[in-house]
């Protein structure tokens, strides 16, 4: 058939899209998938480092192991994207496809926050994870302040998460009464689109002691001064700040033209762009439904079932399900799941599985799963 298809990007979208190709079509397909780093990690592992729980090098997931029939995956740092020539530039050369799907996630925008600093005060990336690991055990007590510095970001809970895992860390070292943890959230409720898993969240954080403070962002942090600035004009102490920066579709992609507001403009039904054969998929696309994980890998199985039907000259029926479960830390070795559903119905629809134990297995499930499908691990 020999059509050439290139995917910018091995992370959530871009694995399940060129595994379900793989698994489908083969060799009978041309797929170059190109990812800057030579590993992909999870998010929620993140958390994990962070409060020490692993090391940072126990949660790579090497590209080396990502070997699938009719599947190329090259590292390099894509560089110019042409969406009407189909063409992308990297730092070793260019690729051109009969189909581009742009993967590449969500980028971090720290000169949006004064005194936010990549890999140092914040937990969203696996640099940053691994520094604040080693930041934490010389933590001796004070104001801490779980700090997002903008909406939409990915995975909602993640921020409630760090906050009762933080109280989970201060109260093992002895720290707990020394302490006080804040919430700095512009979303209404630590989970918008479910009010029940909101409401575990808020009372969890009452038991704990922990502020919510909605419907503000922080906007600088002066670390000397130990404070941080929201939106609203107010000032918190803080004597540890612990953030999620600004997020927003990387640089390459906003200057390709395909952006509005930071995002890629998709139907979110199809995740077409604007131009013939040029999709987009995961956290960078603007579809209205959360930056998490698994509604990445459903955008992605629906634009391949797509590719896959026009090749066999069938009707592309598939449309995106918007639907996903994302898992919630509630401390104590407790986890939470929420389903919901996005697109499917009139409006969101979510179902709400209280905290258990036995819902960690569940989450090892979700990780271990992936690692077979996409690492034969
Ligand atoms: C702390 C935290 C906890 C999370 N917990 C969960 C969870 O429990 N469940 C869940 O479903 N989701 C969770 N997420 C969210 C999840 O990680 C993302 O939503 C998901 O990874 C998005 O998939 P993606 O394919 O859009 O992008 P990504 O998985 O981010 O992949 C993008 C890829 O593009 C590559 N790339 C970027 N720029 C370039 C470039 N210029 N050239 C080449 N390659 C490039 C990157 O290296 C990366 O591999 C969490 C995120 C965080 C930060």
């Amino acid at each position: 058939m020999g059509m050439r298809i290139v995917i910018l990007g091995a992370g959530f979208g871009g694995l399940e899209m060129a595994t379900t190709l793989s698994e489908a079509l083969g060799e009978r397909l041309e797929v170059t998938v190109i990812d800057k780093s030579d590993a992909f990690v999870f998010g929620y592992a993140k958390l994990d480092v962070m409060f020490g729980r692993v090391p940072a090098g126990a949660v790579r997931n090497p590209y080396a192991d990502f070997v699938k029939p009719g599947v190329r995956l090259l590292r390099e740092t894509v560089t110019g994207i042409d969406p009407v020539a189909r063409r992308v530039t990297t730092d070793r050369g260019s690729h051109e496809g009969d189909i581009l799907v742009i993967a590449l996630g969500a980028d971090y925008d720290v000169s949006a926050t004064p005194g936010v600093t990549l890999g140092v005060n914040e937990f969203y990336s696996v640099a940053g994870a691994a520094h604040m690991a080693g930041v934490l055990p010389g933590f001796a007590g004070g104001d801490v302040v779980v700090g997002v510095c903008g909406a939409p970001y990915k995975c909602p809970p993640a921020p409630s998460e760090c906050a009762l895992m933080m109280h989970d860390y201060v109260a093992a070292r002895g720290l707990g009464a020394a302490t006080r943890i804040t919430v700095v959230n512009p979303l209404p409720s630590p989970v918008p689109p479910s009010p029940e898993m909101s409401a575990a969240i808020l009372k969890a954080f009452e038991a704990r002691g922990i502020a919510f403070i909605p419907n503000v962002r922080v906007s600088a942090v002066d670390e000397a001064a130990r404070m941080v600035t929201l939106s609203d004009g107010r000032v918190l102490p803080c004597d540890l700040f612990l953030g999620v920066p600004k997020n927003r579709a990387a640089d390459v992609v906003v200057a390709s033209g395909l952006t509005e507001d930071g995002w890629v403009m998709v139907d979110p039904h199809t995740l077409a762009t604007q131009y013939p054969g040029v999709y987009a998929v995961g956290d960078l696309a603007a579809t209205g439904v959360p930056k998490a994980g698994v509604y990445a890998e459903g955008a992605a199985r629906t634009v391949a079932a797509n590719i896959i039907s026009q090749l066999r000259g069938e009707p592309q029926t598939a449309r995106n399900p918007g639907a996903g479960s994302c898992y919630i830390e509630i401390g104590a070795g407790l986890i939470a799941r929420i389903d919901v559903d996005f697109l499917s119905g009139p409006k969101p629809f979510g179902t709400f599985h209280g905290a258990s134990v036995e819902m960690r297995r569940d989450k090892e499930h979700f990780g271990a799963s992936r690692r077979a499908r996409w690492f034969n691990r």
